[in-house]
């Protein structure tokens, strides 16, 4: 047990200055008892300090649709799911609750949806070019695969930034869960996205049935071949209404582990405190935050619309209304001596000039 203390110690001292982690490093950190993560949490607080400051960013979350024609077999609203009901926001209420979350001080939304055949690339540059016209936000869609040419539509309608996880680096689980998708396309879609001058963000679940240390580990090493903008990391949580209902989920430690190497490798990158953390502990979201993570996503998607968008059980803030969640997370935000930042969040890689 001293030796891996003394181990761990060793390989966080190297991170805190280069960032360079080996896949048999990385493994150690993810494999060391519990009692010596601390370690590793305070070694990747000490670098988001140093490289995103102590700014956290939030990002407002509109989930505009639940319909998805894919059925990942983790997913609450993959299209098979009979159990829920399905919502579509048109235009006018995407717009309004845009304009709502920059009244409430956000400088930034992320547009959320399955995939959900409606919302066309033109569809969705229709709307994107409205709420540009009307607020101030920088925006971040989030609605799944589309080809080079529909990326580009609504690219240049105004999306800042685009989230795709690529969810497991191993080709053989990928298919596994993706009954629709393939990784080759997957990661073909995150290349078309960083050529067409998006902010990229990508990421993956810790705890999938099937997954094992080194799919973890190099699950971490992707995120830093991807040279990605954003890095969204949480537990799986298991749906009852997927074929995945009676599996073990994600625990908080793994995944606070995986936070805190996402920093290690990633630097300057933006690491959210995933809601998803928040619904397994009450105190997830902060103990990320306190982890690696700089930003945190509050729903703001109107009230009588969230129950519908679960892609895990046991979401919370479903009943709080946006207003409450903003007041709520910036008390919790305050409380961790961090502020909450005024700015759009844009990528530090642009701001520096990478
Ligand atoms: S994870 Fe996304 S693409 Fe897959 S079923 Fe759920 S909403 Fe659809």
């Amino acid at each position: 047990m001293k030796d891996n203390i003394q181990e761990v110690h060793a390989i966080c001292k190297k991170a805190l200055t280069d960032g360079s982690l080996s896949k048999d490093e990385i493994l150690v950190l993810l494999n060391c008892p519990e009692e010596h993560s601390d370690i590793i949490f305070q070694t990747a607080d000490a670098v988001r300090k140093k490289e995103v400051g102590d700014q956290v960013h939030l990002r407002g979350l509109i989930e505009f649709s639940n319909y998805c024609k894919k059925n990942c077999e983790y997913c609450g609203i993959r299209g098979k799911n009979k159990n829920i009901e399905r919502y579509r926001l048109n235009k006018e209420e995407i717009l309004q609750t845009a304009l709502r979350a920059e009244s409430l001080g956000y400088r930034s939304v992320v547009m959320q949806s399955g995939e959900d055949p409606y919302f066309t690339a033109e569809v969705l540059a229709d709307i994107i070019s409205t709420i540009k016209a009307h607020t101030d936000l920088a925006i971040t869609m989030s609605a799944g695969e589309f080809t080079y040419e529909e990326y580009k539509t609504i690219k240049e309608a105004g999306a800042d930034r685009y989230l795709l996880r690529f969810e497991t680096s191993s080709e053989e689980l990928y298919k596994k869960l993706h009954p629709d998708s393939e990784f080759s396309q997957r990661m073909e879609c995150l290349h078309m996205l960083s050529d067409l001058g998006y902010q990229v963000g990508s990421g993956f679940m810790v705890g999938l049935p099937g997954e094992t240390p080194e799919i973890l580990a190099d699950n971490l090493l992707l995120l830093q071949k991807l040279d990605l903008d954003m890095a969204g990391i949480g537990p799986f949580l298991p749906n009852s209404d997927t074929n995945l209902a009676g599996a073990a989920g994600g625990t908080l430690i793994n995944s606070l582990k995986a936070v805190a190497l996402a920093r290690l490798l990633l630097r300057n990158a933006h690491i959210p405190a995933t809601t998803a953390m928040g619904s397994l502990d009450p105190k997830g979201r902060e103990k990320a935050l306190q982890s690696g993570a700089n930003v945190v996503m509050p729903n703001v998607t109107p009230e009588e619309f969230r129950e519908m968008y679960q892609l895990y059980p046991n979401k919370i803030c479903l009943r709080d209304d946006p207003a409450h969640c903003r007041k709520c997370i910036t008390g919790k935000i305050q409380g961790l001596g961090r502020t909450v930042s005024n700015e759009h969040g844009h990528s530090l890689k642009i701001k520096k000039g990478y």
